[in-house]
């Protein structure tokens, strides 16, 4: 792989996803979602939707009389060892490193804040749920599912909390409201030009003043662009700036990592 050039990588990088990502994990919840009593649950799967702040992905959203499912799916193999709290979880590979991620409970309350948001709804008729494919736990924290307890965990609330025509609303504002791969893609990059041509800059994270882009002159990302605080000396506030290749290759790591090859 080390002799590949980078663009190569890419390349085969994008078909491998293409080929194997897409067809497991996701698609195995969106299989069993299809199983669902159809008059009673309305599987919508890969949704991407605006948020305040950007675009969020959703693995899953099932529209129920019982609640609103909003559904993650994890796709890793190994043991798993993380609590509610911990803003990392660690996964030890049966013949790997060790490595941690994001803990999704965390990353699912944005998607859970997303849907309450886009349908005005309180939170009590939401649901949020992990679901894990592979992956062992020590002992698991509520609503984190296994795969195999997925159709019965939805099952299992039975509280009518929704009406029909509410479920229906419900079903029609998220189909209005997703973007298509193609949406995405185009405010993807919209985005990105204004960032570049600094029409929207971001704010300090440690002091909240606008950023300017600059770039770097000395140390281990020496000629790459970042932001800098407005303020700079006085504040000294950076964000980095991820390059294309760099976005490229987190993603190949994490891909394979996936995969546990
Ligand atoms: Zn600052």
């Amino acid at each position: 792989m080390s002799n590949l050039s980078f663009s190569e990588l890419e390349k085969q990088y994008v078909q491998f996803q293409k080929n194997i990502c897409g067809k497991i994990g996701e698609s195995v919840i969106s299989e069993y979602a299809s199983t669902l009593e159809k008059d009673i649950y309305y599987p919508l799967n890969d949704l991407v939707l605006k948020t305040g702040r950007g675009t969020t992905q959703i693995d899953q959203v099932i529209v129920s009389k019982f609640g609103i499912f909003v559904v993650e799916v994890k796709n890793i193999n190994g043991l798993i060892r993380g609590n509610i709290n911990q803003p990392k979880w660690i996964c030890q590979p049966f013949n790997r490193k060790p490595y941690q991620f994001y803990n999704p409970l965390h990353q699912n309350v944005l998607h859970a804040r997303t849907i309450k948001r886009l349908l005005d709804i309180s939170q009590k008729k939401l649901i949020s749920m992990i679901v894990f494919i592979g992956g062992v736990f020590d002992s698991a924290p509520d609503n984190i599912i296994s795969s195999d307890n997925y159709l019965s965990y939805i099952r299992s609330y039975n509280n009518r909390l929704i009406t029909d025509e509410e479920v229906k609303a419900f079903v029609k504002i998220i189909i209005d409201n997703q973007l298509s791969p193609k949406d995405h893609q185009e405010y993807i990059s919209q985005i990105n030009k204004k960032l570049a041509s600094g029409e929207i800059v971001p704010k300090c994270p440690r002091c909240n003043k606008k950023m300017i882009r600059r770039i770097a002159k000395q140390g281990p990302r020496k000629g790459k662009p970042f932001w800098g605080c407005s303020s700079f000396p006085s504040c000294r506030g950076t964000v980095n700036i991820k390059t294309e290749e760099e976005k490229v290759k987190e993603e190949i790591q994490a891909f394979f990592r996936l995969f546990d090859i």
